[in-house]
């Protein structure tokens, strides 16, 4: 196997290769800025301990208003950019469309849309706020198969062209909507080595194919290409090789329909940046790229769907232990058996299920307190004191379901302690409620890498 895992100093080669020039930058800016007219947060260049740390500083618990002991997140705009340069380095030929379910985050979005990438959304408000951030609407894939009525002749208005489809139902509402898209089939993959089984709600087996080319060709529709998504969260690289020889099969069936693709979208399921061993992103770019350029001419188009890639290890997520309980053992009990496995204490910090760390329900997610500030030391990033037996850690809501870790080693933490949280810019923010009158963990940006600074 080819080793093209990237060395931090190769990226210096490719900004010259991805960055628009200055004065791009700067039209864009503007009329991003003129169609959405806010003002924007700040971007700060400082590390992600110095956030932190300045954030912590100007908490004052005497101040009533200012409520600065809100769970909070860093956002590293740095580790977004410099994941847009490993996919560009590493699959050249491949357009990545941010799917922005992930986290549509304003800044991240609007530094995605500045590199050039274009976005993968599912529903009129997503496609709206790309439109709003002033991208173009060829730069949008509209990709979920199954589309509301409104939605599509938003589409139609707003000249998104290209979506996805799976069903003969949707290409006659797609007829009568929207006559001149440029549809792309969406194929069932085998997603059984992925966390989130995606197959269970979308793509048409290959025994369907057949029937929804004649009826698209019968309907006069214009089908480009195919598309799939190996799952969310996918742990084996093969899923991606295999899955582009039943898009090969597909192309190759078209044309008995009269159709001639020149349009492949790979989809997402690709792995996060903190990801370093199992199925790494490089592993799926060294089974992926081969794979397509084997089976797939120049004149294809060749597009992906990350969500989780881009995002996943840029925010990290900082929450207050607002209570403690310690738990009293039946004395025969503690006599008897070995308590050395089971939790002494229970941590209720300000974030949780229904908050930013739905992603345990919804995402399959395990996520990990590490201490950030005990006995007034900041301890990012340090070995701290010794585990005090074990901790469970919850949410603050009033519901049980609302637990963060049934089982946690940590040292023993005070009320007015910090935790933190790392990797939490997947599916975390973005799907929080206010369930029990509690806000979303507001969001402080900075950038480990200088040249984002020109994108805002
Ligand atoms: C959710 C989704 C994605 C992104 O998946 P990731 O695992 O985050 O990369 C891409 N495409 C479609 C159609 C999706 O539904």
């Amino acid at each position: 196997m080819i080793d093209i895992s990237l060395q931090q100093d190769q990226f210096e080669v490719v900004p010259a290769l991805v960055q628009p020039t200055l004065v791009e930058v700067l039209k864009a800016r503007v009329k991003a800025e003129m169609a959405l007219d806010v003002a924007l947060p700040q971007v700060h260049t400082l590390p992600i301990d110095q956030m932190l740390q300045a954030r912590l500083a100007s908490f004052d618990p005497e101040m009533e208003d200012a409520e600065a002991d809100n769970a909070f997140y860093i956002a590293d705009l740095g580790e977004v950019y410099r994941q847009h340069l490993r996919w560009k380095a590493l699959l050249p030929r491949i357009e990545p469309f941010f799917a922005m379910k992930c986290n549509p985050d304003p800044m991240v979005m609007r530094l995605l849309a500045s590199l050039g990438a274009g976005f993968d959304c599912a529903s009129k408000n997503e496609i709206q706020s790309v439109l709003n951030m002033g991208v173009d609407p060829s730069r949008i894939i509209y990709a979920n198969p199954c589309k509301q009525n409104s939605f599509v002749k938003y589409a139609h208005t707003n000249n998104v062209r290209m979506m996805t489809f799976d069903n003969a139902e949707e290409l006659h509402k797609i007829k009568r909507f929207h006559p001149e898209a440029q549809l792309v089939l969406r194929i069932l993959t085998d997603d059984s080595k992925s966390l989130c089984k995606l197959g269970l709600k979308f793509g048409a087996p290959l025994d369907t194919t057949g029937f929804l080319l004649a009826t698209a060709q019968e309907l006069g529709l214009n089908v480009i290409g195919v598309s799939f998504h190996v799952g969310s969260g996918c742990f084996d690289a093969n899923a991606f090789g295999e899955a582009v020889i039943r898009a090969r099969r597909v192309f190759d069936q078209a044309q008995e329909y009269g159709y001639e693709f020149n349009f492949l979208d790979v989809g997402g399921g690709f792995p996060s940046a903190h990801v370093t061993e199992g199925i790494t992103f490089e592993k799926v770019a060294t089974i992926l790229g081969p794979t397509v350029n084997a089976l797939f001419g120049p004149e294809v188009r060749v597009i992906a769907e990350p969500g989780r890639y881009y995002v996943g290890s840029a925010f990290t997520l900082a929450t207050q232990v607002i209570a403690r309980r310690t738990i009293v053992r039946d004395l025969a009990e503690a006599f008897t058996a070995d308590q050395s496995h089971s939790p002494s204490h229970m941590y209720y910090i300000n974030d949780g299920m229904y908050g930013s760390f739905n992603c345990i329900m919804f995402d399959h997610q395990v996520c990990e307190p590490k201490v950030l500030v005990k006995d007034n030391a900041f301890t990012y990033k340090q070995v701290v004191a010794e585990p005090h037996g074990y901790a469970s850690v919850w949410g603050p809501t009033c519901d049980s379901i609302d637990c963060i870790s049934p089982k946690s080693s940590l040292p023993l933490m005070e009320t007015g302690d910090w935790l933190y949280f790392e990797n939490m810019g997947a599916y975390t923010i973005t799907a929080a409620s206010q369930f029990n009158g509690f806000r979303k963990s507001e969001i402080l940006y900075t950038t480990s890498e200088q040249e984002v600074s020109l994108h805002f």
